[in-house]
């Protein structure tokens, strides 16, 4: 048995997921489908990766000296990294949130440290967005600096360096297709990118939630979107940053229903709890094996990422009543609300 050697610190714990193969999705593409556990981060998220390396570029550049602020506009769970990295470094996190996130992403903030501020959801031109109201809070603060995680590219090259170069050696350096959705676009660019480098016949889909533009993009070369999702940190109607120059071979566009029918399956059948957007990557994984069957790949070997867990979700995914209330389908095995 070979044993990791003990992390020099707690930010070294960022990082080096563990890859698991997936039987239920692996056997409904007759391909091998591995997720990437994010969720074994130290804030239980894709996004540690992110904030740990913005704020070591924020450092490099001078940006942020000892003592001081970071700011941020965040789904959630950029803000959890954020406030994590920050407190092992000694600085202060102030996270700007929608307030139609769940409840306990903002209860898991506010016990970190970080300074909360919530806002309504509005559509990105409105300057009373979260990532402007971040961008203002920042620029008031003596000694801050703003994360900016959707156009600053150190997002992505978290997962050019980190997460791409994992997955390549834990696939043995054999990958057919990677594919995920964007929030930032940070993984789905950072990791395609990082990928390519190493094989460029690796095909590097998006899955995409409805409600999101990105899908129309790369299918048409239109920002436009139909539809909606409850799916928590992804679906963009915007080329961010992270986003330029993506290397998208292909697309797809995956419903709430189809993702949360996969968080179930995985929950019941393999015993891994979580968030939407996973059961959404694991959805749009099915569908890129199927599409490089189609093209004549024997047995693909396709990777996505898990990116939370679902205890991040009590409230809003595996509560009936909330379910029920947004007219999706609930888990079978959840008690049902009183009618
Ligand atoms: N899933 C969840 C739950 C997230 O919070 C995020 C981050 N916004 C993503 C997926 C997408 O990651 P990225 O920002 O790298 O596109």
């Amino acid at each position: 048995m070979t044993v990791p050697p003990p992390c020099p610190d707690t930010l070294a714990l960022i990082g080096n997921t563990p890859l698991v193969h997936l039987k239920g999705p692996s056997e409904a593409a007759g391909a091998d489908i591995f997720g990437k556990c994010e969720f074994a981060n130290p804030g239980a998220s894709v996004k540690d990766r992110a904030a740990l390396n913005i704020i070591r570029d924020a450092e490099a550049r001078g940006a942020l000296q000892p003592g001081g602020t970071v700011v941020e506009g965040t789904a959630g769970n950029t803000g959890i990294g954020i406030a994590l990295v920050a407190n092992a470094l000694g600085y202060r996190t102030i996270i700007v949130m929608p307030d139609n996130q769940s409840a306990e992403k903002m209860a898991t903030l506010r016990a970190l440290g970080a300074q909360l501020v919530t806002v309504p959801p509005t559509k990105f031109a409105d300057p009373n967005h979260f990532v402007h109201t971040s961008r203002r809070l920042a620029e008031q603060t003596p000694g801050a600096v703003w994360a900016n995680q959707f156009d600053n590219q150190a997002n992505r090259a978290a997962h050019i360096e980190g997460t791409a170069t994992e997955l390549w050696q834990q696939m043995d350096h054999r990958i057919d297709g990677f594919t995920c959705a964007a929030g930032t676009g940070g993984t789905i660019a950072g990791v395609g990118i990082g990928l390519k480098r190493y094989d460029p016949a690796i095909t590097i889909a998006l899955t995409d939630p409805h409600g999101a533009a990105l899908y129309e993009y790369y299918a048409h070369g239109e920002l436009r979107s139909e539809g909606n999702s409850v799916a928590e940190g992804i679906g963009q109607g915007r080329i961010t940053g992270n986003l330029q120059d993506a290397p998208i071979d292909t697309q797809f566009r995956i419903a709430d229903e189809e993702g949360l029918d996969w968080v179930a399956r995985l929950l019941r059948e393999e015993g891994l709890c979580l968030g939407l957007s996973s059961g959404i990557n694991v959805a749009g994984a099915v569908a890129l094996a199927s599409e490089l069957k189609a093209r004549g790949v024997e047995r693909p070997r396709v990777a996505t990422i898990l990116c939370d867990t679902g205890f991040r979700y009590l409230s809003t995914l595996y509560n009936p009543a909330w379910l029920a209330e947004k007219g999706l389908p609930v888990f079978d095995w959840l008690p049902r609300p009183e009618e």
